[in-house]
């Protein structure tokens, strides 16, 4: 491999850039900065986002296309295709697992005093009497009808039931969904329009499959016909990774403005923002310990299946893609750096990356998997609520589909918990409650995410002979 000639290496100088961005946040809070942070250092980081999104969309049509036709041999496709499914739910199957054992060993609901347990206690009963029926208790225990408690539940019950405002955008669009029929998925995956599909990165599946139904008929074209056509392609793909290159020299900087806003107008003193990631501790930290398994995890499964690279080395070469997850929040946003890094650091062929990883980047999402298992049993937990082993069961089905369809934007995966939520009975409002520490956690398994993806696509390179071998 080339050595880097120029100083440091590109992560090193976004771990750089993140760092200063995390000091500049804690000062800016200390002296009075957020105005002029907010103002003049914010929007470099959103021009970051932009500019990844913009790629990223053509980005994957282009170079599925370019992949596919490239591919010749159509039953490749279909084989390649079936491993990727089912590779990627076995990952996501397994994030889940993970994140049950942990929050079932750690119990991170229980640390919580006896007395605010019962409160919430109370509240669930209360909350599952006033659906009506429509819900119904768990278990036998009833706090709302224990004399001793009757000052409480009065006291509660006659609270009105204050919900947030971001709780109620996303109840919105949660029951937006609610009415649909179950192959509703399937029909959401066929673009009405594929400009209208163009312009939104929560419909990327949607310019998957019109990519590779594109790609497939180029195949069935005449050779003169498709040729250009493919060449033109090809050529406009190589302009888009050229932009991901040139956008990346600049990533340190933007790191540093998304992290110093970001982090900035999280908290209105450093007391708050310490605050802040204390709070909920215990469960972030189930979270978080449940993410640095996985992430520890898959590299050492791509160094044990392809030999040729080695543990560390896996880390260094997808290094940039994790930092940039970890800034941006997104896999789809994310995606262009991930395929520069698994195409030309880990030496996948382009057409295999080009089709593996787009799809990863939409529906395999293990970190957002093991989080949204460890949030509905951490929640469950702080209102005295066991889940039986079947309602676990149910967490890891609905939880694997949740994953599945949440896009690859920020807090997608909190609006889907709140059907992971209800598929086991218990308040979708609940999400309020961990909703200050969300963005941080979004961060964290958004790396996880894109880690996955990057592994799972060499795994199945190796497996079908597509790694180059020059790197
Ligand atoms: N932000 C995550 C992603 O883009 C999704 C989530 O909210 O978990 O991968």
């Amino acid at each position: 491999m080339k050595k880097e000639s120029k100083g440091l290496a590109l992560h090193w100088k976004i771990i750089i850039g993140m760092l200063l961005g995390i000091i500049w946040a804690f000062l800016s809070i200390n002296f009075g900065w957020n105005d002029f942070t907010a103002d003049w250092i914010g929007p470099f980081g959103t021009i970051f986002i932009r500019a990844l999104k913009f790629i990223a969309i053509p980005l994957v049509m282009f170079s599925i296309i370019v992949g596919i036709s490239s591919l010749k041999d159509i039953s490749k496709l279909g084989r390649i295709g079936a491993k990727t499914l089912a590779i990627y739910l076995l990952t996501t199957v397994l994030a889940v697992s993970i994140g049950l054992l942990f929050v079932n060993i750690a119990k991170p609901g229980h640390a919580i005093s006896k007395e605010q347990q019962i409160q919430n206690r109370i509240s669930y009963e209360l909350w599952v009497k006033s659906t009506n029926g429509a819900v119904e208790f768990k278990d036998d225990i009833r706090y709302t009808e224990d004399p001793q408690y009757a000052a409480i539940v009065a006291e509660m019950s006659g609270q009105e039931m204050v919900v947030d405002s971001e709780v109620a955008k996303v109840q919105e669009q949660v029951s937006a969904n609610k009415d649909a029929g179950p192959l509703n998925a399937l029909v959401d995956m066929v673009p009405e329009n594929i400009m209208i599909s163009l312009s939104n990165p929560k419909l990327m599946l949607q310019v998957i499959v019109f990519s590779i139904f594109f790609g497939i008929c180029l195949l069935f074209v005449p050779t003169d016909k498709s040729e250009p056509v493919v060449k033109l392609f090809d050529g406009i793909n190589e302009v888009f990774l050229k932009m991901v290159e040139i956008v990346m020299k600049g990533a340190p900087f933007f790191v540093f403005a998304l992290m110093a806003s970001k982090m900035s107008s999280m908290a209105n003193t450093n007391a708050e923002l310490v605050d802040l990631l204390a709070s909920l501790g215990q469960y972030s930290f189930v979270v978080i310990a449940g993410l640095l398994f996985l992430i520890l995890l898959y590299p050492a499964l791509v160094s044990l299946i392809v030999k040729k690279i080695k543990y560390g080395e896996f880390w260094k070469k997808i290094a940039p893609a994790q930092l940039t997850a970890f800034s941006t929040s997104s896999s789809a946003a994310t995606l262009p750096v991930t395929m520069e890094c698994v195409e030309e650091k880990v030496g996948v062929k382009s057409e295999m990356a080009s089709f593996v990883l787009p799809i990863g980047a939409t529906v395999n999402m293990d970190g957002t998997s093991l989080y949204q298992a460890v949030a509905v049993i951490f929640l469950a937990q702080l209102h005295m609520i066991d889940l039986s082993f079947t309602e676990q069961l149910i967490i890891v089905m609905t939880a694997t589909l949740a994953s599945i369809g949440s896009a690859a934007v920020p807090s997608a995966g909190l609006v889907m918990l709140m059907m992971v939520l209800t598929s086991v009975d218990l308040n979708p409002a609940w999400i309020a409650i961990i909703m200050p520490v969300d963005r941080i956690l979004d961060m964290c398994r958004t790396v996880v995410n894109v880690t996955g993806d990057a592994s799972v696509t060499t795994i199945i390179a190796s497996t079908e002979g597509e790694l180059r071998e020059d790197v």
